[in-house]
């Protein structure tokens, strides 16, 4: 069985995290480096790597992300904007294989990202 990623240990609770969110679908807990006031993960509980080894069998659940997202962003009074991240691969940033969704708000983000 290939090994657990740091996400899947954090939704099991073997590592501590900061809760922000939980149903059956998902967990969402604060980052750790935050980039923003509001930095949360939102982590699907079925291990999917990434974003391009999703398949059409987990469209719900990508619709799921993000609207969980947009619940999130609501519930954390972010009415000024936020942005939502799913970084993919080594140019995309992704530095733990198991997919997310940043959720960043709370100051004026720039565009275009770094
Ligand atoms: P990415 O670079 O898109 O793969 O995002 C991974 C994110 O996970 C980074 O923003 C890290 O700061 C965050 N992270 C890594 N370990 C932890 C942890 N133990 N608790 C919370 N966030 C973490």
């Amino acid at each position: 069985m290939a090994e657990k990623t740091i996400f899947q240990r954090i939704i099991e609770r073997e590592i501590p995290s900061t809760f922000v969110f939980e149903d059956e679908l998902c967990y969402a807990f604060r980052d750790i480096r935050a980039q923003a006031p509001t930095h949360v993960l939102i982590v699907p509980k079925k291990p999917i790597p990434r974003l391009a080894e999703a398949s059409g069998i987990d469209q719900s659940l990508l619709g799921h992300l993000l609207l969980t997202a947009a619940r999130i962003a609501r519930d954390l009074k972010l009415e000024r904007g936020y942005r939502v991240v799913i970084n993919n691969g080594a140019d995309g940033g992704e530095t733990v294989p198991h997919l997310h969704i940043h959720l960043l708000g709370g100051r004026p983000l720039g565009w275009p990202p770094g």
